[in-house]
């Protein structure tokens, strides 16, 4: 069984003018259930836009993207949007938290906004920021959290619709080394425990190491 599976992704920015680029050619990869894959590559390889494709917020010019055996190509938008949100949880180097609401209202916003009930989404926040340590500073504003602490309260906010598939783009890039190793180590007990399928690019070779298999992106493919 897949989370997620991509076959032959071909992408060309700027089609046809002097900055075309050519950045995914024949891109193939698949991520079972309860797979943590690192997706290692230099910066302007192509992670961010394969990670855009698998995630449904960008569109290949060819090839062919599913999630959990599920078709995502020819989708309407409408139909594509209700899929990423069912499906997918992004991280990002930053952690685009919304600066105004605590980190516990962080993690319940996305509940809301799918349906659920305010006791429900403070249940499933309160758990989710205790399985990482922060639920003792579940009422502070991200201002008020360290580096580390707001990382951790993005990945609770990125699980907290219970997707299948988490995608993140140097989701500790922005880290000390410590930290880094620190909120990794919370990010894999996570993943670990719900038991979903992760697709994480990374530059950091020890942190890639420690997933379940390592890919590299090389001339728009993956090897
Ligand atoms: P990475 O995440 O590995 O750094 P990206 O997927 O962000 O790589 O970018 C790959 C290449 O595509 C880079 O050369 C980048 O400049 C180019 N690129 C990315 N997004 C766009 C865009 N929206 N329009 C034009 N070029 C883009
Ligand atoms: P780190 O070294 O991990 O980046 P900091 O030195 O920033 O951590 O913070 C150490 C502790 O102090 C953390 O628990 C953090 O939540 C807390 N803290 C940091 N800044 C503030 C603040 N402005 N208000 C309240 N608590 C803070």
């Amino acid at each position: 069984e897949f989370a997620l599976e991509l076959a032959g992704l071909e992408k060309v920015y700027n089609r046809g003018k002097p900055s075309e680029v050519s950045v995914l050619r024949g891109a193939t990869l698949e991520v079972k259930r309860g797979e943590v894959v690192a997706l290692v590559a230099p910066s302007g390889a192509g992670k961010s836009t394969l990670l855009h494709i698998a995630g449904l917020l960008d569109t290949p010019d060819h090839g062919s993207v599913a999630l959990g055996g599920r078709n995502m190509v020819g989708l309407s938008d409408k139909a594509r949007t209700e899929a990423r949100r069912e499906e997918v949880g992004f991280v990002y180097q930053f952690h685009h938290l919304l600066p105004e609401f605590t980190a516990l209202e962080n993690v319940m916003i996305p509940q809301l906004a799918n349906g659920a009930g305010q006791a429900e989404a403070e249940a499933r926040a309160m758990d989710l920021l205790g399985r990482v340590g922060v639920a003792p500073r579940a009422t502070h504003r991200p201002a008020a959290l360290s580096g580390g602490e707001q990382q951790r309260v993005a990945f609770c906010r990125a699980l907290a619709n219970q997707p299948r598939l988490l995608l993140a783009d140097e989701p500790t890039g922005n880290l000390d080394p410590a930290t880094s190793d620190q909120v990794f180590g919370a990010l894999m007990a996570l993943v670990r425990e719900t038991g979903l399928a992760a697709l994480i690019a990374t530059h950091n070779m020890e942190l890639a190491a420690r997933m379940d298999r390592v890919v590299r992106l090389d001339q728009g493919r993956v090897v």
